[in-house]
């Protein structure tokens, strides 16, 4: 036999060595494959379970409580930041002080843009109280003349449908005063919203007691100008909404007001919240 022949013969056998080999591997791999498949098995029921999750169904919110949101002090500005609230993308109340030089054509905008409008009553203060000498109630008033003030500021701002208190830490403590509104409003089948400018106010019993449809603010948005005071007021306000079912926010016509509630609305609408208007919100 020539080395070369023993060459080849040895590639053969070490050939036919692999290839046995190859053929031991195979089977040993055939024996494991079942494990292998049954330990997939749970891994693609989980990815069948993730696209269940990823439905629109599923990811809607659980209904939380609702969010019944006032902004007050209407009238006085027509600019980017009126506008601005006038693009909000919720069910908002906007309350209105009658007399001023925007307070009508503001309050045509936003029923037409879909927004609730109430009238902002100035009331006497305990302090000082200065502006809108036309339409404040003071306490040292006949009773013809509330009347006639509540009813010059529904002619002004026909489209209102209620009302709530400007200022009137004098005003909305005072019975004279709380119970004319209360005739006008009745007469008009209206309603008032007790903004509680002061712990002594009986706007939300007088109207109780007269039978007139009537709620109260729960929380202030905006008594300091800061983004984090703000968004901090918001998350108590939806806190008091998901203890008891709803609750009332006072903001004003800010711009820092209208930055965090460009940001706030959207959040707490995916956490669960409902806006909508005070006028849903009455007992
Ligand atoms: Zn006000």
């Amino acid at each position: 036999m020539s080395k070369q022949d023993l060459r080849t013969n040895i590639i053969y056998i070490l050939m036919v060595i692999i290839v046995i080999l190859l053929i031991v591997i195979k089977k040993i791999d055939d024996k494991n494959k079942p494990d292998v498949d049954t330990s997939e098995v749970p891994v693609e029921k989980v990815e069948e379970d993730d696209s269940d999750d990823q439905s629109p169904e599923i990811s809607t919110p659980v209904y939380k409580g609702t969010i019944g949101l006032i902004i007050d002090d209407f009238g006085y500005r027509n600019d980017n930041i009126s506008d601005g609230f006038l693009n909000l993308n919720a069910k908002l109340t906007y309350a209105v002080i009658p007399g001023h030089e925007h307070s009508k054509s503001f309050s045509e905008k936003a029923v037409d843009k879909n927004f609730e409008v109430i009238i902002h009553m100035p009331l006497e203060n305990i302090f000082s109280t200065k502006g809108e000498e036309e339409f404040v109630l003071m306490t040292s008033m006949v009773s013809d003349t509330i009347q006639k003030r509540v009813n010059k500021a529904f002619n002004q701002i026909p489209v209102a449908i209620g009302m709530n208190n400007h200022q009137g830490s004098k005003g909305s403590a005072d019975e004279h005063i709380m119970e004319n509104i209360g005739k006008v409003i009745k007469e008009k089948s209206l309603f008032f919203v007790d903004s509680r400018t002061t712990v002594n106010t009986i706007a939300e019993s007088t109207m109780e007691k007269m039978g007139i449809p009537t709620a109260r603010r729960n929380v202030f948005l905006d008594n300091e100008a800061d983004v984090s005071k703000i968004t901090a007021q918001m998350i108590l306000l939806s806190q008091v909404a998901e203890k008891k079912g709803f609750a009332i926010g006072i903001g004003h016509v800010k711009p820092i007001t209208l930055e965090v509630l460009q940001k706030q609305i959207p959040v707490l609408e995916k956490k669960g919240f409902k806006f909508d208007f005070v006028s849903n919100l009455l007992h």
